[in-house]
C-alpha cells in the first residue's frame, strides 16, 4: 500500500480518529491515551486501509513533545528542582542501571551480545515524561510533592539519556571498527567531557542571557499590542530554544524545551501569558501518541510473545520495584516511593530515539526495536491502571490521612453552607477577596496549579481541576452549597458546569460571568440565576467615573 504523504490528510485522519477513539475509551473508563494509540495503529503501515507517512507523523509527534516539555518547564521552577534534589539526584541512576542489567539479561537470552543487551536494557529503562505528565494531570497530582518529585526524577533520567545519546556513536564506532580492540577510552572520555562542557555552557547561557533577554523581548512584543505577535514570540522562544539547544549544545530537544519553559517561569506575568498562548499544545501531544501507535506492528505479539512479556516485566516490574526499594531505603515514605515506582513503570519517547539510533549504528538488530515498541505501547496503555491501583493502595493504607507538605487541599474544605467559586483568575480572586471580607465561606476551584496555590495562600480552600469534569465537581459538595459563582471566561464549559450544579442542587443560587449577549443567554438557559456581562459592567463603571468627575469639576 503506498504511503499517504499529505500533511493535511495525516492531521485530519489522525486527529479525527484519535478524537473518536479517545472519546470511546473515555466512555469505557479507560484513559483516552489508549484511544490515541489505537488510532495510531489504525492509520499506521501495519494495518490495512489508509496508511499515513510514519516519518511525518513522528515529526509532528516531536513537536508535541517539545510543547509538552515546555509546559512542564513553565510549571517547574529552579526552587522545585532544588527541592527534589535529595530524592532524585544521584539516586535515579541506580534503577536505570538495574533495569539495563535486567534488559541485558533478556538480550543474552535472545542470543545477543552483552553490548547489544546493555543498549537494549537502556531502552527499557528510561521513562517517558510525556506519559508521566498525563498520569499526573489525570490524577491531579501535578501540584503535589509526590508529583513534583516524580517529575524531578524523570528530568534526571532525561539528563542521563542525553549523555547516553552522545556517547553511543563513539561506542558504536569503537565496537564496529575493531571488535577485538575493545573501546577507545580516550575517544569516550573526550566525548563525555565535551558533553558535560556543552551542558554547562548551555545552562550558563540560559541563566545569564535568557533570564534577562526573554522577559525583555516579551515586554517589547506586548508593547506592540498585537496578540498574534505575542503568541508567535512564545512559540518562537519554545521551539527556538529547543532547536538551538539540540543543534548547538547536544542537549535533547525535549530537555531544551523544558529549559525554555523554565525561562518563562521566572516572572508571573510571562508565565501566565505563555501558558495562555499555547492552546495547540494538547493537539500536538495527541499526535505524539498517534505517532507512537503508528510505529507499532501488532504481529510481534504473536511472533514473539515471550520476549515481549520479558520486556514488559523489566519495564513494569523490575525497574519500578528497584526504584521503590531505593526510595524507601533512602528513608522516604511509601507515598513518594510508590508514586515514583508507578511513574517509571512505562517507557516512551526517549526509548524510541535511543532504539532508532542504536539500530542505525548497527548496535542493535531491528527486532530489538520492535520489542522496545511493544513494551512501550503495552506499558503506556497499562500506566493509567497502574497509577489507579497505586493511588488506591496509598489511600487504603493511610488510616488517618496525614497531610503531606504541598499535598492535600490546604485549608480544610467546607462541606455545607458554602459558596463555590469556579475560576480563581483575575475575576475570581477579586471576588473572593470581597466576599471573604463579608464572612462568606468559599471553596475555590481552578484548573491552574499556581492559582490554586495562590488561593490557599490567601486562606481559601481550593481544589485543582477542570470543574466541567463530574468527579471534580462532586468534590465541591454542590448539593449542600448555597451559592455558585462561575467566574471563568469559556462559556461552553461554564454552561456545562452550571447544568451540573443545577442538577446536583436545584436550590443553589448560580451567578455566572459572560462576555456577550449570546453567552449570557446560553448560561441562563443552562440554569444560571443571573449573569454579569463583563464588558457592559466595565462600560457602566467607566461612564460612572466620567459622570462623577464631571459632577466634581
Ligand atoms: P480570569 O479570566 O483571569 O478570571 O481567569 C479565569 C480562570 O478560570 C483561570 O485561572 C482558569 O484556569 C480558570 N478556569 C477556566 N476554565 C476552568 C474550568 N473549566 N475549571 C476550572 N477552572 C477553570
Amino acid at each position: 500500500m503506498p504511503h499517504e504523504t499529505s500533511l493535511l490528510t495525516l492531521l485530519a485522519a489522525g486527529l479525527v480518529l484519535a478524537f473518536a477513539l479517545g472519546t470511546l475509551a473515555h466512555r469505557f473508563k479507560l484513559s483516552p491515551l489508549v484511544g490515541y494509540l489505537v488510532a495510531g495503529v489504525l492509520v499506521g503501515p501495519f494495518t490495512p486501509g489508509y496508511e499515513a507517512d510514519t516519518d511525518l507523523a513522528s515529526q509532528l509527534g516531536e513537536i508535541g513533545v517539545v510543547l509538552l516539555m515546555f509546559g512542564v518547564g513553565l510549571h517547574f521552577s529552579v526552587a522545585d528542582l532544588k527541592a527534589v534534589r535529595k530524592v532524585a539526584l544521584p539516586w535515579a541512576l541506580l534503577p536505570i542501571a538495574f533495569g539495563s542489567a535486567l534488559g541485558a539479561l533478556v538480550g543474552r537470552w535472545l542470543g545477543w551480545s552483552w553490548g547489544t543487551g546493555v543498549v537494549f536494557g537502556l531502552c527499557l529503562s528510561v521513562a517517558s515524561t510525556v506519559v508521566l505528565l498525563r498520569a499526573l494531570e489525570d490524577n491531579r497530582l501535578l501540584d503535589t510533592r509526590r508529583g513534583k518529585t516524580a517529575i524531578g526524577w524523570l528530568i534526571v533520567e532525561d539528563l542521563v539519556m542525553v549523555l547516553v545519546l552522545v556517547l553511543l556513536p563513539p561506542i558504536g564506532r569503537a565496537l564496529s571498527a575493531d571488535a577485538s580492540a575493545g573501546l577507545d577510552l580516550r575517544a569516550l572520555g573526550e566525548a563525555l567531557g565535551l558533553t558535560v562542557l556543552k551542558l554547562a555552557l548551555f545552562t550558563g547561557v540560559i541563566v545569564v542571557v535568557g533570564r534577562r533577554f526573554v522577559p525583555w523581548v516579551l515586554r517589547k512584543v506586548a508593547g506592540t499590542g498585537s496578540r498574534e505577535l505575542f503568541t508567535l514570540a512564545v512559540l518562537a522562544i519554545a521551539l527556538g530554544v529547543a532547536y538551538v539547544s539540540s543543534q548547538w549544545f547536544g542537549v535533547s530537544i525535549a530537555l531544551g524545551a523544558f529549559f525554555a519553559g523554565m525561562l518563562l517561569n521566572e516572572s508571573e506575568l510571562s508565565h501566565k501569558a505563555a501558558a495562555d498562548s499555547l492552546p495547540m499544545r494538547d493537539a500536538f501531544a495527541v499526535l505524539f501518541f498517534v505517532s507512537v501507535g503508528m510505529l507499532f506492528d501488532p504481529s510481534i505479539l504473536l511472533r514473539q510473545p515471550l520476549p515481549v512479556l520479558a520486556c514488559v516485566v523489566v519495564i513494569m516490574v523490575g525497574k519500578p520495584l528497584a526504584a521503590w526499594a531505593l526510595v524507601r531505603a533512602l528513608g522516604h515514605g511509601n507515598r513518594i516511593a510508590s508514586t515514583i515506582a508507578a511513574s517509571v513503570s512505562q517507557i516512551g519517547e526517549f526509548s524510541f530515539i535511543l532504539a532508532g539510533l542504536a539500530v542505525a549504528l548497527k548496535l542493535m538488530p531491528g527486532d530489538a526495536r520492535d520489542l522496545v515498541l511493544a513494551g512501550a505501547l503495552i506499558s503506556i496503555v497499562a500506566n493509567p491502571l497502574v497509577f489507579a491501583a497505586v493511588l488506591r493502595w496509598q489511600s487504603g493504607e493511610v488510616v488517618v490521612p496525614a497531610p503531606e507538605a504541598g499535598d492535600g487541599a490546604g485549608p480544610a474544605l467546607p462541606t455545607h453552607g458554602h459558596g463555590i467559586l469556579v475560576g480563581y483568575g483575575r475575576v475570581g480572586s477579586q471576588l473572593a477577596e470581597l466576599l471573604r471580607a463579608r464572612g462568606m465561606p468559599l471553596l475555590a476551584i481552578d484548573a491552574d496549579a499556581d492559582l490554586v496555590a495562590k488561593a490557599r495562600a490567601d486562606g481559601i480552600p481550593a481544589v485543582r481541576g477542570n470543574a466541567a469534569a463530574a468527579n471534580v465537581l462532586a468534590e465541591l459538595s454542590p448539593a449542600t452549597a448555597t451559592h455558585a459563582l462561575v467566574a471563568i471566561p469559556n462559556a461552553f464549559e461554564a454552561g456545562e458546569i452550571i447544568a451540573r450544579l443545577r442538577a446536583a442542587n436545584p436550590a443553589i443560587s448560580i451567578l455566572a460571568r459572560a462576555h456577550s449577549e449570546a453567552e449570557l443567554w446560553n448560561l441562563l438557559d443552562a440554569g444560571a440565576d443571573a449573569g454579569v456581562l463583563a464588558e457592559r459592567e466595565l462600560a457602566y463603571s467607566m461612564a460612572e467615573m466620567v459622570i462623577a468627575q464631571d459632577a466634581g469639576a
